[in-house]
């Protein structure tokens, strides 16, 4: 048996893939840790990890950063590392006295760059999103002195490696941050240039099993028309406009609709709910995808692949970061449609829908790829790899 220490941070996105892991992990016998937000304590005790609290420092930083400048990608590297130094410290002292033997970091919120060497760990890292061949900077953007937001990264960087006494990685190495083997939720055919990766990255495919869901789904008022499921995930879900779109898109159109509004809009702020419509704060997804014909999606990786999986086309409308990588994937596997958020009409959700659920290739092309996704292993896989890893670090530890 090892003893295995994941450490995540307070994302749905980054967290639901690992939990089917973790459940297999407890099966096959292993004892699991895991650091994470409060909200995911009793879905981790349910399934028998034992639970690492981040505590009210989480939510104390996030809201503390203000970011030293305003250009999107340096944001993200000074807020990975700043995170990284308010929460490592927070993780150590809950970790007094315990010994792993294997590390699974997340990609963004697991410390990547530090933790494997501070505790010199065999360390797996966890991708929730696309693994990322190349910034999508110059080589000269990356320089310090480039930018004043880069250099107070670099500050950081470079402070926070002396005191923990690990090697500074330059900006690119800290954002790809790599494990001794590196887990990817989606397919390699379905990641950009993902035949480019080398054979330290696994790429098992979307991790998929049955979730315990809290609320109540009215599935009896599910008719027989064909199910168009709208959610754009969990995040950035303040969008009442943009409800209210789908709304008048759909209305009397022959679709029965089911559309997932987060915790950010009031309901009654949206005015009369059309009949063919259920709406809801959180949907049980997977189950709701095996009946959907057509997914309209911000993009967010784990709903586009959770789709693949299930065979369903998508329209996709990103809002940030990776959602438009996802959405020019859809396009060139011709799975699917993305429409600019900021553009559209609901004419034209309503006719790109028609449109998609008309043509047979969509459907040819994205039952092809929901083999290759149902193939690919998933949570099981994943397993195997954090399990072989840590074989490997015992071996090399004799
Ligand atoms: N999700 C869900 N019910 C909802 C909305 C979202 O179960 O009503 C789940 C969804 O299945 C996915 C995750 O939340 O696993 C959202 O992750 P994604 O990467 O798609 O988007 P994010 O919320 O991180 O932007």
């Amino acid at each position: 048996m090892s003893k295995i220490l994941f450490v995540n941070g307070n994302l749905h996105g980054h967290f639901n893939p690992t939990l089917p892991v973790v459940r297999e992990l407890i099966s096959r016998g292993e004892e699991v840790w895991y650091f994470a937000s409060d909200k995911f304590k009793e879905e981790l005790e349910t399934v028998g990890a034992h639970f690492i609290s981040t505590g009210a420092e989480i939510d104390k930083f996030n809201q503390g950063f203000a970011p030293s400048g305003n250009h999107p990608f340096y944001t993200l590297l000074e807020y990975k590392v700043k995170y990284d130094k308010a929460m490592i410290p927070v993780l150590l002292e809950q970790i007094k006295g315990l010994v792993f033997d294997i590390l699974v970091f997340d990609s963004y919120f697991g410390a990547g760059s530090f933790l494997p060497g501070i505790l010199k760990l065999t360390s797996v890292c966890s991708t929730t999103t696309f693994a990322i061949p190349k910034l999508p900077l110059t080589d000269d953007q990356l320089l310090r002195g480039c930018h004043p937001q880069l250099d107070e990264f670099y500050r950081v960087l470079e402070e926070q490696c002396s005191y923990w006494k690990v090697p500074v990685p330059d900006a690119a190495q800290y954002f790809l941050v790599k494990g001794d083997v590196t887990l990817v939720y989606t397919a390699r055919e379905f990641n950009p240039g993902g035949a480019s990766f080398d054979n330290t990255y696994a790429f098992v495919g979307p991790s998929i099993s049955n979730r315990v869901f809290a609320n109540e789904f009215p599935w009896h008022k599910l008719g027989g028309d064909k199910l168009i499921f709208i959610s754009m995930g969990t995040i950035n879900t303040a969008l009442a406009d943009f409800y209210k779109m789908c709304i008048e898109a759909f209305r009397e159109s022959g679709y029965q609709i089911v559309m997932s509004i987060g915790n950010k809009t009031e309901i009654s702020s949206l005015g009369t709910i059309p009949d063919n419509f259920i709406l809801s704060r959180q949907v049980p997804q997977l189950e709701i995808l095996k009946r959907t014909a057509l997914f309209i999606s911000h993009g967010g990786l784990n709903s586009i692949n959770e789709a693949i999986y299930y065979g369903v086309p998508c329209i996709v409308l990103p809002l940030a970061n990776d959602q438009y990588i996802t959405a020019a994937q859809v396009a060139k596997m011709k799975i699917g449609i993305p429409l600019a958020f900021q553009e559209v009409s609901a004419a034209t959700l309503k006719s790109t829908t028609d449109e998609i659920i008309s043509t047979s290739s969509y459907q040819e092309n994205i039952q092809k790829l929901r083999d290759v996704f149902q193939n690919a292993g998933g949570y099981s896989k994943a397993a195997d790899v954090i399990q072989q890893t840590g074989g490997t670090y015992h071996g090399n530890k004799k």
